[in-house]
């Protein structure tokens, strides 16, 4: 799977990485990454309660 996230979008809530199961994502007060891409399922969950649209999984 391929994580990524657009930081022109990013609000850095740290929302996809409270949701996200397999913990993919990071957020560590300065910016949200992608640190296992392995791990993701795309289960879009991140996706979905992304507030800026900011996410992509494919
Ligand atoms: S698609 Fe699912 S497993 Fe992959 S990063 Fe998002 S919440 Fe995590
Ligand atoms: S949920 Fe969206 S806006 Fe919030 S940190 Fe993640 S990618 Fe950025």
């Amino acid at each position: 799977m391929s994580v990524s996230i657009d930081y022109d979008l990013c609000e850095n809530t740290g929302c996809c990485e409270m949701v996200c199961p397999e913990d993919v994502l990071e957020h560590d007060g300065g910016r949200t990454t992608v640190v296992d891409q392995q791990k993701c399922t795309s289960c879009w969950i991140c996706v979905d309660n992304c507030v800026s649209g900011a996410i992509t999984v494919d």
